[in-house]
């Protein structure tokens, strides 16, 4: 399942080939939407071996606290402390993995995409908010809490860009910059209307490329997958790595670092169903585990 701010998707199956019956939900009020996510569940009874949850956050995913497997401070209404993982468990009596939508997207892809055959790697997503998660020697990164990757704090030129950003937490982190409602609050103007030349492009890139590259010097992943609603203009991915390329300075040496970045920041290869197939990649991990 994968629990999104506007949409849970449901389905059941056994990997890419083999994904079925999915549905899609509208997330509205959590009495409302869980239980049309466990009347779906309910139907497969008996069938099913385990459940993954990747779901918008933050999230409490430490086994030893009061409130694990709960939504936490969500600024989205009623969800607060909502006990995910518990409400599948009890009612669905199968082992439950929940972790944040963008760390189980980042193990789908190890699984099944992009990420095949690697153990250290990232799972950016630029839209409506920036997200990371991250695989290293092949465990979802988790440590006092998940990962917060949008929340970073970038350098930033206030005379080019005095937009104050958008994050209500912190204003101009990574995510208050370069989201796609901060591009489209900075332009009064959403970038799916944006020409190619638009200025906007250029700022962006800079933007994303600068998370990028704390991202790359502090977890030195051997490879980046970064996609979102923003990427709908792949002009974009160009210039994100010719900035990622000068921001590294030639200073880290690695055979994928060398030339233009093509195979070392690329998009989901499972496009829009890393999330969903992450999920999966979940409920997997925790049968095999279990
Ligand atoms: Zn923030």
């Amino acid at each position: 399942m994968e629990a999104g701010g506007t949409k849970f998707l449901c389905a059941v199956g056994t990997g890419p080939d083999d994904l079925h019956e999915m549905v899609r939900i509208l997330t509205t009020t959590p009495v409302e939407t869980l239980g049309r996510a466990l009347a779906f569940f309910e139907r497969f009874r008996g069938r099913l071996r385990a459940l993954g949850i990747g779901s918008f956050g933050p999230l409490d995913l430490d086994p030893a606290s009061p409130a694990f497997g709960t939504v936490t401070t969500t600024p989205k209404p009623g969800w607060s402390g909502v006990p995910l993982l518990r409400i599948f468990q009890e009612a669905l009596g199968i082992p439950v993995a929940l972790d944040t939508d963008v760390n189980a997207a980042a193990l789908g892809e190890g699984r099944w995409g992009a990420a095949q055959g690697l153990h250290t790697f990232i799972y950016v997503t630029v839209g409506t908010g920036i997200g990371g998660g991250a695989v290293i020697h092949g465990r979802r990164l988790r440590g006092l809490l998940h990962p917060e990757m949008g929340h970073l704090r970038i350098p930033r030129d206030r005379e080019r860009d005095p937009f104050p950003g958008l994050c209500p937490y912190h204003g101009d982190c990574w995510e208050g910059l370069a989201s796609g409602p901060a591009m489209a609050a900075r332009w009064s103007q959403p970038p799916e209307t944006w020409p190619p030349d638009h200025p906007g492009w250029a700022l962006e890139a800079e933007y994303v490329a600068l998370g990028l590259v704390n991202l790359i010097l502090t977890l030195v992943p051997q490879r980046v997958i970064l996609g979102g609603g923003v990427f709908r203009f792949p002009p974009l991915y160009g210039m994100v790595r010719r900035r990622v390329q000068e921001r590294l300075g030639e200073y880290l040496w690695a055979p994928a670092l060398a030339g233009d970045l093509e195979g070392y920041i690329v998009p989901p290869a499972l496009g829009e169903r890393s999330g969903l197939l992450g999920a999966l990649a979940l409920a997997m991990g925790v049968a095999e585990d279990t």
